[in-house]
This record gives C-alpha cells, structure tokens and sequence, in this order.
C-alpha cells in the first residue's frame, strides 16, 4: 500500500487529500469534505492529467511565438514530450484561434490547438 498527499483543486475549498493506493487503484482518502474529492483522488493515484499550456514558434507574424493549448488534459507523465513536438514547429500565419496545430499528439488522442490568431 502506498499513500500520497495532495491538494483537490476541483473547486476553490483546495481540500488536502490524504490517499492510500495500490497499484493505482485507489483503496482509501481523507480530508475530502465531499465525494468529488474520492472521484479527484482516485484518477490522480491511476494517472494525473492536466490541461498543457505552452507557446509555439511563429515564423514571419506579428509576433515571435503563439500560445498554445492542449484541447482537452493530458497525462502528466507525457508533459515533456509534447512540449519537444512543440518545440520542433513552426507555425506560418495567419494562425486562427482554435486552429489545430498539432492533431493528436504523441498518438495521446489529444490535439494541441492555438490559443489566440496570429495575422499575417
Ligand atoms: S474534496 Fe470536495 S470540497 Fe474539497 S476541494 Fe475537492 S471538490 Fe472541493
């Protein structure tokens, strides 16, 4: 069994959790003032994800990078890889808000989008 401490951030209460799992299933939790605590608990004991946020290169814009965003969390433990993916483009404008800018990076079923336009 092994136990791990951390903050809920599902809503501004910031509950800390104290968690007991094995093998990443979750088998135990205290200090979560509601179930949604559990629920936060046991997908960060079997694999975190967040939302990734990062900027792009931008060749011949307005300006030198664009933000960029993951559409949807990705796993924690994939951070440093898709930030070299990034890393290796870049982007021609006009880039439009939204606009896919990678599609499903590192096969992780996750498009990275941009997060503002870039005119030309
Ligand atoms: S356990 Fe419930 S009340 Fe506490 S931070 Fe998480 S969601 Fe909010």
């Amino acid at each position: 069994m092994e136990r791990m401490k951390f903050l809920c951030v599902s809503c501004p209460f910031g509950c800390f959790l104290t968690a007991e799992h094995e093998g990443g299933k979750l088998t135990g939790v205290s200090g979560n003032a509601c179930p949604a605590g559990e629920r936060y608990a046991a997908r960060e004991v079997s694999g975190p994800v967040r939302s990734f946020t990062t900027t792009a290169r931008v060749d011949g814009g307005m300006l030198p990078r664009c933000p960029v965003r993951s559409r949807s969390p990705l796993p924690l433990s994939d951070f440093f890889a898709v930030k070299r993916e990034i890393d290796g483009i870049t982007l021609k404008p006009p880039v439009e808000i939204g606009q896919t800018i990678i599609k499903n990076v590192l096969e992780t079923g996750v498009d990275i989008i941009a997060s503002r336009s870039i005119p030309s």
